[in-house]
């Protein structure tokens, strides 16, 4: 299938042909015929499936054909739950609209100056990307009208209504008008969310982008159990050392967790930076273009500050420790096998997570398999040496990328 038969206008078309998309991904061809009829959508899908597009280019078609409410205010709001995701989509926003130099994306989100914001919803735009908090605070300052909203989308709604924001997502679209369309975007459709879609939805179409079961085929998940810390970080030092492993994500429970393993990765010689939700926005957008630029090898993160990250190119997420929520490994093995690629999702499981990797399991519907096949060539469970601090701080890796920089938290 092609582009061509989206009924899309040839400058969308001419975008897509520039930035390289060469067909629809399935929730695309699925999606964008629906929302140009003007129904309302409930989708399951995750990043990574090209949902985004799916989204920004019917509307978009929308947008451009028919006519407005005179009026300063945004005519697509899109309401996501974090400052990463935010500027995912604006990016991608402009990319789409760069044949239309009248349509404006602003975006607004929490953890940045508030005066420059408010004078850029003042301004007219058509596109608003922002995070329910800080809209909320510019709604209350009556500097912004929603009165002109023809479409408002819900991305990641799960982790929305996750993070606290039902109470906010609510007033907000009970301040757009009635007769809007609205799309909502979910990775996983928990009750809370099917709550909110009969609550703001108008007869929604359910579009599912795959089985929870096909859609992570492309991704080789392994899981390897490994007695305690001390195994973990052999087995991490082991996938790190491995030439296949070009880049990657290695996720960890804690703040303090990722400031401990990157300093220790980092004394090990390995081009790594540490992104949580500690560090301030500007802190965590520069470590973010850099591990995109491949200045950085790997990143430690957390959960929320892996969220939203636009990266195609990873080849490994590496569960140093397993989320709390099973539907946090879905988001997390999602960064890698984005729009058709291949990827890898290695999960180190000590004893004490196995009741957590039985949840996962059944999440998943048995989609983990255990295996030691593929890239890693290290111990199996209970095998592994011991190392003690000593030597894990002098065992030097045998792919030594030496850090171009000091570790940004050292002074
Ligand atoms: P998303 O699921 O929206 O986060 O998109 C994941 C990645 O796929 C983004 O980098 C998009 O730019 C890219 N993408 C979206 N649609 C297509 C397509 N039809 N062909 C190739 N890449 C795409």
């Amino acid at each position: 299938m092609s582009f061509t038969t989206l009924n899309l206008h040839p400058k969308i078309l001419k975008a897509l042909d520039i930035a390289g998309y060469t067909e629809p991904t399935l929730i695309q061809q699925k999606v964008i015929p629906k929302i140009l009829r003007g129904f309302d959508i409930r989708a399951s899908a995750q990043t990574g499936t090209g949902k985004t597009a799916a989204f920004l280019l019917p509307v978009l078609q929308n947008i451009i054909t028919s006519t407005t409410k005179p009026g300063h205010g945004p005519r697509l709001l899109v309401l996501v739950p974090t400052r990463e995701l935010a500027a995912q989509v604006a990016d991608q926003a402009k990319k789409y609209s760069q044949g239309f130099p009248k349509i404006k994306t602003v975006v607004v989100t929490g953890g940045m100056p508030f005066p420059p914001q408010l004078r850029q919803v003042r301004d007219p735009h058509e596109i608003l990307i922002a995070t329910p908090g800080r809209l909320i605070d510019l709604m209350e300052t009556k500097k912004i009208s929603l009165g002109r909203v023809e479409t408002v989308v819900l991305d990641e709604a799960d982790r929305m209504l996750d993070m606290g924001f039902r109470e906010p997502v609510e007033l907000i679209l009970s301040a757009t008008p009635k007769a809007r369309q609205t799309l909502l975007f979910s990775a996983t459709l928990p009750k809370s969310v099917l709550k909110l879609s009969e609550k703001f939805l108008d007869k929604p179409m359910e579009i599912a982008a795959q089985s929870q079961q096909a859609k992570h085929e492309n991704i080789d998940q392994k899981i390897l159990e490994v007695k305690d810390i001390k195994g973990k970080k052999a087995q991490l030092l082991k996938i790190l050392k491995d030439e296949s492993v070009e880049s990657a994500i290695i996720f960890a429970a804690t703040k303090k967790g990722v400031d401990i393993l990157t300093e220790e990765l980092y004394d090990l010689g390995f081009n790594v930076d540490p992104l949580h939700g500690d560090m301030d926005q500007k802190e965590r957008a520069r470590t973010i273009r850099r591990f995109r630029d491949k200045r950085t090898d790997f990143l430690v993160a957390t959960d929320i500050a892996a969220r939203g990250i636009d990266i195609d190119s990873l080849s490994h997420v590496i569960n140093f420790d397993l989320p709390r929520q099973s539907e946090d490994y879905v988001h997390r093995i999602g960064r890698v096998g984005r729009a058709g690629a291949v990827g890898t999702a290695i999960s180190l499981v000590s004893k004490q997570e196995l009741p957590l990797l039985r949840k996962i399991e059944q999440f998943m519907s048995g989609k983990s398999k255990e295996t030691t096949s593929g890239p890693i060539k290290g111990p199996r469970k209970g095998s592994e040496k011991k190392p003690t601090r000593k030597a894990w701080k002098k065992k030097r890796p045998i792919k030594q990328k030496k850090a171009k920089r000091p570790y940004a938290s050292r002074k």
